[in-house]
């Protein structure tokens, strides 16, 4: 089988079955001799390498340019392959895998030696997770090993949500893409914590918050309400103090509800116009028509955060493409997957414009 390239980036587009077999088996064979692959999950598209292998890990921290002290999430077929990295599992542990895996929920257990410091950024702990698109279960297993795969953009960039947005970043900095087609999340896993103390939620996603507490039966405590910056000395989750998702252009997001919000929606907006700037908005359907703006996204009705989530990251990207100056966005209602929503919107944003 040949295979399309760009920049010496080999495509695996993965179309009829026999297709499939060919692909996962070459991803399969770079992923074992230490190459780097990026391949499709239900969240984005992850960036994996071998994560038992430091020196794969190292490659994935510099195609990426990402901080040597952010760690990685480690991806298993499920909890059998995540006991032979972990010292110990907590019975909470078993009552949300049962739940939630495969799915978008990544849980923080402590480490066992095997799994290479540079994999943790030396921290005594490791973040697991079972992905729930096929695909990816199968390379895992294919491969037959657990891979380390961050979200594979550019650091700082909005996560890919299509192999072409992975390509956009990556193209001549990796081995392979296997194209799954897009991504049903949109946003990254739910990242929690049961080393000690109550559960804490490190970094909202797919499972909310509300789902969590609803089948452990207890409250989680909630450490994601900041932009990071805002922590004072280290942050829980290493991840949290970084700017992410951020397109070129400078972002303003207007937090609030109702007519004060719309009123600065406009005021802003009104405002970089008259600047000579080209602006771009990403709204929601109840705010259609608010400002005659040359670019303008529309995410999803209010009520429907997850499509907002599902199509967030591809609309950041667009605003690149379209060659917008200046962005204004509106934030939403911080609950269920709303507040994912909001988390990388705030991340991605230069500044933040709190209406009451
Ligand atoms: P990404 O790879 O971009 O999806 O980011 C992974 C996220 O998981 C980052 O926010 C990390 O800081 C976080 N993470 C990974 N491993 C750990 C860990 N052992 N303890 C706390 N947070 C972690
Ligand atoms: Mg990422």
């Amino acid at each position: 089988m040949t295979w399309p390239s760009v920049k010496g980036t080999i495509i695996l587009k993965a179309g009829s079955p026999n297709e499939e077999d060919s692909a996962l088996q070459y991803a399969a064979e770079i992923l074992k001799s230490g190459g780097i692959v990026a391949f499709p999950t239900e969240t984005v598209y992850g960036l994996g390498a071998n994560a038992l292998d430091a020196e794969a890990v190292e490659g994935i921290f510099k195609v990426k340019m990402r901080p040597f002290d952010n760690p990685l999430i480690v991806h298993v077929t499920g909890m059998e392959q995540a006991e032979e990295l972990v010292r110990f599992s907590p019975q909470e542990a078993a009552v949300l895998a049962g739940h939630f895996w495969p799915g978008p929920l990544t849980l923080i257990f402590p480490k066992k030696e095997l799994v290479p410091d540079i994999t943790t950024a030396g921290l005594s702990s490791v973040a697991v997770r079972v992905p729930a698109h096929p695909l990816a279960l199968k390379l895992i297993s294919r491969a037959g090993i657990p891979l380390a795969a961050p979200s594979a953009n550019l650091s700082g960039r909005p996560s890919p949500t299509t192999a072409d947005h992975v390509l956009e970043d990556m193209a001549g900095r990796i081995d392979a893409v296997l194209d799954g087609g897009a991504c049903s999340v949109g946003v990254e896993s739910t990242v929690l914590s049961l080393l000690s103390g109550p559960p804490a939620l490190l970094r909202p996603g797919g499972v909310t918050l509300e789902m969590l507490e609803a089948v452990l039966q207890k409250k989680i405590l909630d450490l994601t309400a900041g932009r990071g910056e805002d922590f004072k000395g280290v942050p829980p989750s290493p991840g949290m103090k970084y700017r992410h998702y951020a397109p070129r252009a400078p972002l303003y997001l207007v937090e609030g509800e109702g007519a004060s919000q719309k009123q600065q929606l406009v005021a802003l907006s009104e405002s970089f116009t008259l600047q000579g700037r080209r602006l771009g908005l990403i709204i929601f359907e109840e705010s259609e028509g608010v400002f005659p703006a040359p670019v303008v996204k529309v995410l999803s009705s209010r009520k429907d955060p997850r499509l907002a989530a599902e199509r967030l990251f591809a609309v950041l990207r667009s605003m690149d493409s379209l060659e917008v100056e200046v962005i204004v966005a509106e934030g939403l209602e911080e609950k269920e997957m709303g507040r994912a929503v909001m988390n990388r919107l705030r991340k991605a944003a230069t500044k933040v414009i709190r209406v009451e």
